[in-house]
C-alpha cells in the first residue's frame, strides 16, 4: 500500500507518495504558482528499474483542483501508483486544529466543519489546507483522507504553559492560549532521539529546537509537550526568517500611537519585515554566515540574537523539566548552522550541556548525530526533520486503527 501526503498552501501543493513496506519515498514534487498564468510542476519518482527520474513543466494549473489532479494523473502516467485503491490514506497537513483535535483525524463532513471554526486562529494557513482536504474528498471518496495536526502534539501542555495572563473570558469566549506549531517536526525528532538514546520516548525529558525559517522550541517531559514558544499563532518565541518572535507587547501600542501605523501595516512589519531580514537586511542563514565571516556588523548581530534566544529558551525549559536527557537541533539553520548550535550552548558547561567541536562541524555528514562531549550529561543531538514521513505514518495508522476498531 502506499499513503500520499499533501501539504497545500495558498498558491502552491507539496507532495510525497510513500510505501507503507518500508516508507521509502517514491515519488515527492510540488505545484507552484496555482492560479498564475503560468504554473510550475516539479516531480522526481523511482521508476520500475529503481532509476530515479524528473520532470519539469509549466503550464496553467488554475485551481488545486486541477494541480491536485495533475499530481494524480503524473503519478499514474509514470506507472508510480496503477489504481487510486493502492492508496491506503490522503495525510494531509493542516496548521491548526485549536483545543478540538490532539490526534490525526480521518476527515468527514463534521471534521471540516471543526478545522474551519478555527480557521479565524490560522487565516493564512487552514484555508488552503481545506481545500486540499476537500479537493481530495471530493475526487477519492473511497480513500480516507487524514488530517494531521501542527498543533496536535502540544495539546498535552497544562494550563500554566498554554494560558496568558489575560481576562479569563478572553480564554472562555475566544480560546486566545497558547497552541503551538510545528508539533508534527517536533514529535518525529522526539521519537528519533529516544531511539538514539536507547530508551522509550515515554522516560525522556528532551527540548527540541526547531529552527529553520520559522522556529520554536518545546519542551517534551515524559515524551509529551509541556510547553512550547510559538504561542496563539506562529509569531511568538524565537527569532526567525522574518519574524520578530518574542516582543514587549507595548510596541505595538507605540507603533500605533506615535508612527501612526494601521494594523494590518503592524501585523506585516512583525511577520514579514522583522526577525533575521529586519536585523541584517537577509533572512537566509547561509548569507547571513558569510556576511559575518567578511566582518558585517548587522550579519553578526542577527546571529548573535538569535542564538542569544534560543539559549534564553533552553535555560527557561531545563528549568521547567527539571531533568534533561538530550536537546535536539533540527530544521535547516538546526541541522546545517554550526555557529548558531556553538553559540547557544555556549557557557552551558554547568549545567552539564558541552559541544564537542569537532562532531559540532559537520562537514560531509549530514544525517542524525550526537554532537556532545563523551562528558556531557545531556546529549545534544541533531536530527534532521521528516514532517512528510510522520504524515505519513500518523495517516496510515489512523486508518489501521479505524480498520481495526470496526473488524
Ligand atoms: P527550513 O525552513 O527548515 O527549510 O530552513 C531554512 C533556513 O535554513 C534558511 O535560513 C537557510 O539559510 C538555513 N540553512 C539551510 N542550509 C544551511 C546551511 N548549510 N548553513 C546555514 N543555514 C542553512
Amino acid at each position: 500500500m502506499k499513503v500520499l501526503v499533501l501539504n497545500s498552501g495558498s498558491s502552491s501543493i507539496k507532495y510525497q507518495l510513500f510505501e507503507t513496506h518500508d516508507w521509502a519515498v517514491r515519488a515527492h514534487g510540488a505545484v507552484a504558482r496555482i492560479g498564475e498564468a503560468l504554473s510550475e510542476f516539479k516531480e522526481s519518482w523511482v521508476d520500475a528499474d529503481g532509476t530515479r527520474q524528473t520532470q519539469h513543466v509549466e503550464r496553467a494549473i488554475p485551481s488545486h483542483r486541477a494541480g491536485i489532479d495533475h499530481i494524480i494523473a503524473s503519478l499514474r502516467t509514470n506507472r508510480v501508483i496503477g489504481d487510486i485503491s493502492e492508496l491506503a490514506a490522503i495525510g494531509h497537513r493542516v496548521v491548526h486544529g485549536g483545543e478540538h483535535f490532539k490526534s490525526p483525524t480521518i476527515v468527514d463532513e463534521a471534521v471540516v466543519a471543526a478545522i474551519r471554526a478555527v480557521t479565524p486562529l490560522a487565516p493564512l494557513h487552514n484555508p488552503a489546507n481545506l481545500e486540499g482536504i476537500e479537493v481530495t474528498r471530493r475526487l477519492f471518496p473511497q480513500v480516507p483522507s487524514v488530517a494531521v495536526f501542527d498543533t496536535a502534539f502540544h495539546q498535552t501542555m497544562p494550563r500554566t504553559a498554554y494560558r496568558y495572563a489575560l481576562p479569563e473570558w478572553l480564554y472562555l469566549e475566544h480560546r486566545i492560549r497558547r497552541y503551538g506549531f510545528h508539533g508534527t517536526s517536533h514529535h518525529y525528532v522526539a521519537k528519533r532521539a529516544a531511539a538514539m538514546l536507547g530508551k522509550p520516548l515515554e522516560d525522556c525529558h528532551l527540548i527540541t529546537l526547531h529552527l529553520g525559517n520559522g522556529a520554536s522550541a518545546t519542551a517534551i517531559r515524559d515524551g509529551n509537550s509541556v510547553d512550547t514558544s510559538m504561542g496563539l499563532t506562529p509569531l511568538e518565541g524565537l527569532v526567525m526568517g522574518t519574524r520578530s518572535g518574542d516582543l514587549d507587547p507595548a510596541i505595538l501600542f507605540y507603533l500605533a500611537k506615535n508612527l501612526g501605523l494601521e494594523m494590518t501595516a503592524i501585523e506585516d512589519l512583525l511577520n514579514r519585515q522583522s526577525g533575521l531580514l529586519g536585523i541584517c537586511g537577509v533572512n537566509d542563514m547561509r548569507e547571513i554566515d558569510r556576511m559575518a565571516e567578511d566582518g558585517d556588523d548587522r550579519a553578526e548581530l542577527a546571529i548573535g540574537i538569535t542564538a542569544h534566544r534560543i539559549k534564553k529558551y533552553i535555560g527557561a525549559y531545563y528549568a521547567e523539566l527539571g531533568r534533561l536527557d538530550a536537546i535536539v537541533f533540527t530544521g535547516g539553520i538546526g541541522e546545517n548552522s554550526m555557529e548558531i548550535r556553538c553559540r547557544a550552548c555556549e557557557g552551558l558547561e554547568t549545567l552539564g550541556i558541552k559541544i564537542d567541536d569537532r562532531s559540532n562541524f559537520c562537514g560531509e555528514h549530514r544525517g542524525e548525530r550526537c554532537i556532545s562531549t563523551p562528558e556531557s550529561q545531556v546529549r545534544v543531538l541533531v536530527i534532521p526533520t521528516n514532517e512528510e514521513l510522520e504524515i505519513a505514518q500518523q495517516a496510515f495508522d489512523a486508518t489501521v486503527g479505524v480498520a481495526r476498531a470496526t473488524q
